[in-house]
């Protein structure tokens, strides 16, 4: 489905900001019999709102194709469940909750959040559309429906009493094309003195830092939270605090109550005020990031060209999404790069999507030592170094691609 209007406030006129190209899915790689089959490609493109400033893809792929089978349980980070752990002791006390209130967690993975709450005899209820994340999530005691969290379904948990005083959201706001029927369940399901608290990439982090190889088909919206108020101003919510946090590259956490039960506090003032003043606002905001990562596909096609031209082996390191997005809207295939690393056996054997690049077990990194691996998994870049020491040692040279090309 292609949007011509902005999927926030419904005007027409929203303008295009960069064109990554027909894109393949970026978290699907391949089996090597999968070859035979078309690969299905979508474009993949970003563009802004001049009227709300809410920036979005143009092309939404169907939830269904992407989240019914998920396979990241956020329980294997330990520093995910440990963030998790704090923010739910902090609200246990600042809400005074016990066993009479319900946290509800949309979007609940395994369990990983909620199960702070439960363990401190909070009553929980998750919801997550990933069928086989969601039976996990039960056995471990966080009981949690198999959908898609909807104003449908919103409505029904209402009716049948089931409001909450917390509500978490945490990395799902970007990943849901109809963002208003998704507020407006939040809004639907909140206790009137209840609190939702969402968590979301930041939209400055990714244009200042320049994650482009976080955009892909899962994330719909790129959020400010001056884009964000506006959504939830019309399902009948008020931002009431924010904070930023170091999650996935740099986060948005978002209080919000409903209308008129709070005031934004000083953080949020000056975070709006921060957003306007740094042009978010303005089309050449968005016009000089599209112009970074042009100029670094540019600079790093031109070095691999120039180290195969020299007769050097070049890999990758890192076959997560992001990689497979920076090779595929770069142009980057096995004529340059040899064969992705990486330490996931579910990932070994496979190739990238798009550009069908082998991707093999890390140690192949020392075994075959490349003259120079290009880091895909960049935003990882001083732990995998540490992990690699041998092959820097062996005289192996890592290429960072971001935010400026650079080669260690
Ligand atoms: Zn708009």
């Amino acid at each position: 489905m292609n949007a011509t209007a902005c999927r926030g406030c419904g005007r027409s006129g929203l303008s295009l900001v960069l064109d990554l190209g027909q894109m393949p899915l970026a978290n699907a790689i391949l089996a090597p019999e999968d070859l035979a089959r078309p690969e299905p490609r979508y474009p993949l493109a970003l563009a802004y709102c001049p009227a709300c400033w809410l920036v979005q893809i143009t092309e939404t792929v169907a939830p269904e194709l992407l989240f019914r089978e998920y396979t990241y349980f956020s329980s294997v980070s330990d520093e995910f469940v440990e963030h998790a752990r704090a923010i739910a002791d902090r609200l246990i006390v600042a809400r005074h909750l016990g066993p009479s209130s319900l946290v509800v967690e949309l979007a609940s993975n395994d369990g990983y959040l909620l199960q702070h709450y439960a363990g401190a005899g909070v009553p929980v209820l998750g919801i997550d559309p990933a069928r086989n994340i969601a039976e996990v999530a039960t056995a471990r005691g966080v009981p949690t429906l198999a959908e898609f969290f909807t104003r449908d379904l919103a409505d029904e948990l209402a009716r049948s009493g089931r409001t909450a005083d917390v509500v978490h959201a945490n990395n799902v706001i970007a990943h849901v094309p109809d963002l208003n029927g998704f507020v407006a369940g939040i809004a639907r399901i909140l206790k009137p003195s209840g609190l939702a608290v969402i968590e979301t990439p930041y939209l400055r982090e990714l244009v200042e830092r320049l994650e482009f190889d976080t955009i892909y088909h899962e994330h719909v919206f790129y959020h400010s939270l001056t884009a964000l108020s506006t959504v939830f101003e019309r399902a009948g919510l008020g931002v009431v605090d924010v904070e930023r946090i170091p999650v996935h590259g740099g986060s948005l956490r978002v209080f919000a109550t409903r209308s008129g039960a709070g005031e934004p506090s000083e953080a949020v003032r000056s975070l709006l005020a921060g957003e306007a003043a740094a042009g978010l606002g303005n089309l050449a905001y968005y016009a000089d990031f599209a112009g970074r990562v042009e100029a670094l596909g540019r600079e790093l096609r031109a070095l691999l060209v120039d180290l195969r031209s020299q007769g050097h082996t070049v890999a990758a390191y890192g076959a997560a999404a992001k990689g497979a997005v920076l090779l595929n809207a770069f142009g980057i295939g096995p004529d340059l790069i040899s064969f992705v690393a990486d330490r996931s056996p579910h990932k070994q054997g496979h190739l990238m999507p798009g550009v069908h690049i082998p991707i093999v077990d890390s140690e192949q990194l020392v075994a075959r030592k490349p003259e120079e691996c290009l880091l895909l998994a960049w935003n990882f870049a001083d732990e995998i170094m540490a992990q690699q020491a041998e092959y820097r040692r062996l005289g192996g040279k890592f290429i960072i691609p971001g935010p400026k090309l650079t080669l260690v």
